[in-house]
């Protein structure tokens, strides 16, 4: 699967490259957080995938297609 991920600070701020360095914690973080949520599973809310940045994409993000992302990814970070 392939992915990109990129820093929006001018000049950038070298979170992607710590992203890289510790992908595995990155992802056990996410997925603790997306997969203990109590908000129903095809939804999501501000303690799991919402923030003020995604509002657009608000009605679109799901637990479970979230779920399923981390699980690939959490298959390449190991
Ligand atoms: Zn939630």
């Amino acid at each position: 699967m392939p992915s990109l991920l990129f820093d929006t600070t001018p000049g950038g701020a070298g979170n992607t490259i710590r992203i890289g360095e510790h992908l595995e914690a990155v992802v056990e973080a996410a997925v603790d957080r997306v997969d203990g949520c109590e908000c129903g599973p095809e939804s999501s809310c501000y303690a799991c995938l919402r923030t003020f940045r995604n509002e657009r994409f608000h009605e679109l993000l799901s637990r479970r297609e979230a779920m399923v992302l981390l699980g690939a990814l959490s298959r390449v970070s190991n």
